[in-house]
């Protein structure tokens, strides 16, 4: 093992003791999923967090994950998507996701829909996972991104009701400024009404490395952590 690949051990350690201490201490059975997010680091990095047992990446940029996945295929990883998304770059995205975890509008889900109608005729993969990316802002959330919560069950209904798409639950991003707790009590109440109708949606992705204590507790199904795992991100050049 590298340099490198001892400090990425020993933080995902870290990170891993961090998140069954605090399922124990929510009361749950069952820690969430871990989802490495590994946007701006090399591909040589995730390659590392594989060989350490790491199956699930996040990424939030097409042009990045789609050649990280192609130069790793052979990993057999699976890949979430997790930034913003233009609707043009669904064809590329159902290329290598397993899930796309930021699905916010009607047309986006629409794209990928027919995105996944061509993908599944090229190499027969399975149904996209969709997560409604949900806004927690009370300002309208332009900030990070996300549905308002208003319209998320038609959006649910168009994902549901689209071929080749799974609705897998929900996601957020704890505002800024705002206490993490309240945004993921928010998101669960979310979660429950939408499980109403589709009672098989049932992810909650929430918390990243400085809130995954409190997306814990609010019942959060997957994890999305990068820095306390990664490191600071490089700056954008
Ligand atoms: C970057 C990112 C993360 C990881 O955040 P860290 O603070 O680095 O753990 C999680 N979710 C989304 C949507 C992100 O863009």
């Amino acid at each position: 093992m590298d340099e490198r690949a001892l400090q990425l051990q020993e933080r995902l350690s870290a990170v891993r003791s961090r998140i069954t201490a605090a399922t124990r201490a929510a009361g749950r059975a069952e820690e969430p999923e871990l989802i490495v997010v590994t946007k701006f680091h090399p591909a040589a990095d995730v390659e590392r967090l594989a060989a350490l047992g790491i199956r699930d990446v996040g990424e939030n940029r097409d042009q990045e994950a789609s050649a990280k996945a192609a130069s790793l295929a052979q990993l057999g990883l699976r890949w979430h998507f997790i930034g913003q998304l233009q609707s043009n770059k669904a064809k590329s995205v159902v290329k290598y996701a397993h899930s796309v975890q930021s699905v916010d509008r009607p047309q986006l889900a629409e794209a990928l829909a027919k995105a996944m109608l061509r993908a599944k005729d090229d190499n027969g993969r399975a149904d996209l996972e969709c997560l409604i990316q949900v806004s927690l802002d009370d300002d309208a959330g332009e900030h990070r991104g996300g549905a308002a919560p208003a319209d998320v069950e038609r959006l649910a209904d168009s994902i549901a009701g689209s071929a080749g798409l799974r609705l897998a639950g929900v996601m957020a991003v704890a505002p800024l400024g705002a206490r993490p707790e309240d945004a993921f009590d928010k998101l669960a109440g979310i979660s429950a009404a939408l499980r109403r109708n589709h009672p098989a949606a049932v992810a909650i992705s929430a918390g990243m490395s400085q809130d995954l204590e409190a997306a814990v507790r609010y019942g959060a199904t997957h994890l999305r952590i990068g820095s306390d795992i990664l490191g600071s991100r490089p700056p954008v050049g």
